[in-house]
Parts: structure tokens; C-alpha cells; sequence
């Protein structure tokens, strides 16, 4: 089984890319929504999430984001500690989800940070999606409510998409003109044969 992480910066295109490779029958685990989904039902990482950040952390029993940002913002030391408690309960998740998959001949984790962290270590290879800035900035001011600002404040705390060129295996073009599926399509041959 070969285990290829699809990444890319916002807007780039992971999800239309991935949704395409799940129509090939590949099994897709999308790294940030299990993320979401453990923060607020795994109980160990809920009790270690209150312990480090306190109470505040979930309210109503749901994960309190604008508390957790408060804290995280701007402060690396406070973003490491988070990680390191999110992190590890992510890869045990996506090993699990490995070994159910594990007679499929290709599995993929999307990730918008993979990268940039331990992440890159968890898959065989790493597919970037990557896009113009122009047409990822259209994409998502078409898709969200988001102001140019915010979109930019945003991809500006990313890796650059230079540095993130260099360090990928594979990379995907999604600027409308190259065929989207005829890229997934060759990439996916050559992963599976
Ligand atoms: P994010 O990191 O923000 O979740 P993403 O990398 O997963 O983004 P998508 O959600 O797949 O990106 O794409 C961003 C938006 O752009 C979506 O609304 C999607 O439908 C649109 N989009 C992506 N690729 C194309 C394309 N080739 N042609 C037209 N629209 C596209």
C-alpha cells in the first residue's frame, strides 16, 4: 500500500483533487475535519486540551476556537504545546485508518499543513496542489466570507508555495487551464501500477 499526502495552500484545489481520486475508488482521509472531530469526542485528548488550556477550552461541550486562538495567535510556543497534544492523536487516527484500508493498493491524507510539520513523515510520497495566488484568491472570496485582508493575513502564514514546490514529489496544477482530472488521472495510474 502506498500512502501519498495531498497538500496545497488554501483555495489550491486539495478537496476538488481528492474528490476526484475517491471517485477512483482511493480511500481519502481528510486530516483537519478527523482533527475537529477528535478534539471535540475523544475523551484523553479532550481531558489533556482542558488540562493545558483549562476549562474554557470546550464550552457547551463543543471546542471553543475563539478561546483556544486567543491563546495560540501569535504566540509559537503556545501553537507548539497545542500541536503536540493534537498531533500524535491525529496519526494514531490515520494509522487506524491505514490498516482498514489496508488491501487498497493507494490510501491519501489530505492536509493543508503536511509539509510543514511531522505530518510529511506519516506518508510514502506528497502530491502539492498548487495554483496561481490570483485564482486561489477568486476561489476562496467566491467560496467564503472573507475579506481580501483576512484571505491574505491567511496565506501569508502559510509556507510559500515556492518553498512547498521544491519539497513535493508530485504537484498537481489547478490554474483551469491544465485538466484536473486528466492529472489525477496519470498520477493515479502511476501510483497503482
Ligand atoms: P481549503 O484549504 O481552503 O479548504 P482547498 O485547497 O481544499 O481549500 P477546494 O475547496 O478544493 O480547495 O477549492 C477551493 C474553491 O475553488 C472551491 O469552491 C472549489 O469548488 C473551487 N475550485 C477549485 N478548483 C477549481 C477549478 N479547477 N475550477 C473551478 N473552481 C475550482
Amino acid at each position: 500500500m502506498l500512502r501519498l499526502g495531498i497538500t496545497g495552500g488554501i483555495g489550491s484545489g486539495k478537496t476538488l483533487v481528492c474528490s476526484i481520486f475517491q471517485q477512483l475508488g482511493v480511500p481519502v482521509y481528510n486530516a483537519d475535519t478527523r482533527a475537529k472531530w477528535l478534539i471535540n469526542n475523544h475523551t484523553e485528548l479532550k481531558t489533556k486540551l482542558i488540562k493545558q488550556f483549562g476549562e474554557a477550552t470546550f464550552k457547551d461541550g463543543l471546542y471553543n476556537t475563539v478561546h483556544i486562538s486567543s491563546i495560540v495567535f501569535g504566540n509559537p510556543t503556545q501553537l507548539a504545546l497545542l500541536n503536540a497534544i493534537i498531533h500524535p492523536a491525529v496519526f494514531e487516527d490515520w494509522k487506524q485508518f491505514c490498516e482498514l484500508h489496508q488491501t487498497a493498493p493507494l490510501v491519501i491524507k489530505e492536509a493543508a499543513i503536511m509539509l510543514e510539520t511531522d505530518s510529511k513523515y506519516t506518508v510514502d510520497k506528497i502530491a502539492l496542489v498548487y495554483a496561481p495566488l490570483a485564482i486561489r484568491m477568486q476561489r476562496v472570496m467566491q467560496r467564503d466570507q472573507i475579506s481580501e485582508a483576512d484571505l491574505l493575513k491567511k496565506i501569508n502564514a502559510q509556507m510559500a508555495e515556492e518553498e512547498k514546490l521544491k519539497l513535493a514529489d508530485y504537484v498537481i496544477v489547478n490554474d483551469g487551464e491544465q485538466s484536473l482530472v486528466e492529472q489525477v488521472l496519470k498520477l493515479h495510474q502511476q501510483l497503482t501500477h
